[in-house]
Order: C-alpha cells, then structure tokens, then sequence
C-alpha cells in the first residue's frame, strides 16, 4: 500500500468507497495515469458481509481487468466453489455446475485495493466524503476523518455500495433495502460443500435463504424486507435443513445482520450526473438473489473508461457510461427473469411508490 500521508487538495478523479467497483475504477483509472484518489470510511481492511462467492463471470472479469488470479490467502475452505444450487418456490432443485473460488471479503476487497495502490492510486482509508457537488469545471467533495478537508477533483465515482449517502443527497431516491442475516456454526449436514445453495421457498424468506461453507463453518441465511420476520424464517428454514438434509449445529459462533439495495423489477440503474458516476450497488447493479460482485467490477471499469475516453469533453462522460453498461443492465434484466421464473414472490413484486426511474 502506498501511503496514507496523501496531500488531497486536489486530483484528477476521486473515487468513494473501496469495495469491487471503487478499487476497480481506481485501478483503471490510475494504470492509465490519472491521479486518483480512492476515499474509504471504513479502516482497510473493512468487514463485509457476504457468501464470498466469485462466480465464473468475476474470476473472467478479474484476469481481464487485473491481469491475475486472486490470491490463495484470500480464499476460504474450500476454495473451488463448483456453482449454485437454486430450489424453487414449490421446493424442487436446480443445480447449475460453473468453476467458482470461495473467499473472504475482507480479504478480497483488500486485496484489489492493494492491486489499485499498486497501480499508482492513493489510498485513503478511515475517511468518510461526507458531501459533494458539482462545480464549473469539477467536483468539489467534502472529506472527514483520518483527513479532513475539501478536495477537488475532474470527476468523482461514486462507489459507496448499499447506503448511498451521497447519492441520496444528489438524487433524492428513496431508500428501499432487504435485510440479510446469517449465523457462522459448527456442525454437520449431507450437503456438497463445494456448492452454494439458495432457497426460494417464501415460508423461509421475502427474498432467499442461503446456505454455503466458510473455513468448515456452515452459514446459513435469510433475507426479510420486514425485519420482524428474520427469527420466524431461520427457525423454518433451519428446520427444514435438519429435515431435509441432516443439518445438525452444534454451537453457533456468530450471527450479523446487513443490509442490500432492494432490486426491483425491471432493475432500474443509475449512472449519476455530468461529473459523478455511480458505480456497484450504488447504480442499482445487484443479481435479485445477491450476487453483485461481478456487477460492481464490471460498471466500475465502464465508469473509469467512460471518464478517460471523455477527459476533454466532460458533459459526454455519462452519456459514454450509459452506452457502455447497457449489456450489463440487459444482463440485471435476464437475471431477474430468470429468479421471477422459479419464484412467484420475485413475479409479483412492485417497485416502492416514491422510487424513481432509472436516472
Ligand atoms: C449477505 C450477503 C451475501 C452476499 N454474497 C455475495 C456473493 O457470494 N457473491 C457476490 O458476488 N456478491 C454477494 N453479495 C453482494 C456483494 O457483497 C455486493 O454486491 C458488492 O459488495 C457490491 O460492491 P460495491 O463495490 O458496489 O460496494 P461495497 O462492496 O459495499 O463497497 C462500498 C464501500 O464504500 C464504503 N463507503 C460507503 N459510503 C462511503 C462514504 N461516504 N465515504 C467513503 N467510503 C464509503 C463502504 O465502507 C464500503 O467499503 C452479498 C451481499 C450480502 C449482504
């Protein structure tokens, strides 16, 4: 990592957040000798909660994008994810084989960050933007923590994942979140570890129950809209498991609860304004059953290249963006077509009243 003692008045682009989309901006748009700024509220490495699934689209996006494979020490046991098994509404299974790695996020995340340090991008980790707006000729964004102050950039990309604080100061949009919880536990149950397992019976969740294996822990989930219900779903879904396929815990270590963007029917993406693109989670890039990390490093490096092909002619950057994620937005579509055709909870959804169009 380069040092954190960076001067942050002023620089070419400066990128919030240090998950998949930020670090991927920030290494693209510094290996292309852009000074770039990457902000993260959080100290590095962060904690993120996650199944730590990189799918086979991820792993193809990361030997194109960062030339390499993912080191061993970021991966968990066992390593080699084999693909997803999905159960339907009315409980029967599909399972859909694809070479996947299984991996820690903490690591991971600090990993591509390392890979974007590496490229010539300054990291600055325990600082938060608080603000940020667009002026003549730039972006002026407000910085609290580790440092304090303004800094004024080209550009900023807006990668701050699920919560979208600025985003929400710059658009308005209404909040609309899923709630996941999982629980880490020693045991045992007849199912493949190599496999990740989603459940999309709605007596066990609003969205999908999880099961997968970290480090020989079992982590088993579910996700409510209505934070009321958790206890009520886990207790079914775990149920179900003993039944079904010999789950038997024996201690339960650790339970956490986060939050994910709602998706909604349709996918709705958002590409920011003239000089703030948003990217990951923040432009709405989520699979409805939770895999986004594919998402978050695809728009990351559109948003980056967008920015450097447009760098003379600003006002064309976010149009330049929304041409170039239009086949991952098309992507978002087929994916939740697909989850609306083996759950009839995902068919009948409605996007919430007050949130608007794509922008
Ligand atoms: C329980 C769970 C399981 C999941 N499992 C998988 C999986 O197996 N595979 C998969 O592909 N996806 C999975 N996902 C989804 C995946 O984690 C996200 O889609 C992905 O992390 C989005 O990446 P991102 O870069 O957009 O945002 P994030 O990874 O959330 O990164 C955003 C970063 O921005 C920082 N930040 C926020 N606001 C500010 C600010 N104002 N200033 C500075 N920094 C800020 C945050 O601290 C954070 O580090 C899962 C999600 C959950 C909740």
């Amino acid at each position: 990592m380069h040092s954190l003692d960076v001067k942050c008045e002023a620089v070419d682009v400066l990128v919030v957040g240090a998950g998949p989309a930020g670090t991927t901006a920030a290494k693209v748009l510094a290996g292309k000798g852009f000074r770039v700024l990457l902000a993260e509220r959080c100290k590095l490495p962060r904690y993120k909660s996650c199944s730590g699934v990189l799918i086979q689209k991820t792993m193809t996006l990361i030997c194109q994008i960062f030339g390499k494979t993912p080191p061993a020490l970021v991966t968990c046991s066992p390593a080699e994810n084999r693909g997803m098994v999905f159960t339907d509404d009315r409980g029967k299974s599909y399972r859909f084989e694809q070479p996947g790695l299984n991996v820690w996020r903490d690591r991971f995340d600090f990993w591509l960050a390392s890979e974007a340090s590496r490229c010539g991008a300054e990291i600055l980790d325990g600082t938060e933007v608080t603000d940020c707006k667009e002026t003549d000729g730039g972006v002026l964004a407000a910085l609290q923590g580790k440092k304090t102050g303004l800094v004024q950039a080209k550009f900023l990309v807006d990668c701050e994942g699920v919560t979208g604080v600025l985003k929400r100061k710059l658009t308005g949009g209404a909040r609309d979140f899923i709630t996941t919880f999982q629980t880490f536990n020693r045991g045992t149950v007849a199912l493949d570890s190599h496999y990740f397992y989603a459940y999309l019976q709605p007596e066990f969740s609003e969205y999908d129950a999880w099961f997968n294996v970290k480090d020989d822990l079992l982590v088993l989930g579910v996700s409510v809209k209505d934070r009321g219900k958790i206890s009520g779903f886990y207790q079914k879904f775990t149920a179900y498991l003993a039944e079904h396929h010999q789950l038997c815990i024996q201690e339960q270590l650790r339970q956490e609860s986060w939050l994910m963007p709602r998706i909604l029917p349709g996918c709705p993406v958002f590409t920011g304004s003239d000089r703030i693109l948003f990217a990951g989670e923040t432009a709405g890039f989520l699979n409805p059953m939770g895999e986004g990390i594919s998402a978050a490093i695809e728009s990351g490096y559109h948003a980056a290249y967008a920015i450097a092909s447009a760098w003379e002619t600003p006002e064309k950057a976010k149009e330049r963006y929304r041409e170039r994620i239009q086949p991952l937005a098309a992507y978002m579509r087929r994916q939740w077509d697909f989850t609306a055709r083996l759950a009839a909870p995902f068919k009948n959804m409605k996007k919430a009243e007050n949130e608007p169009d794509s922008l």
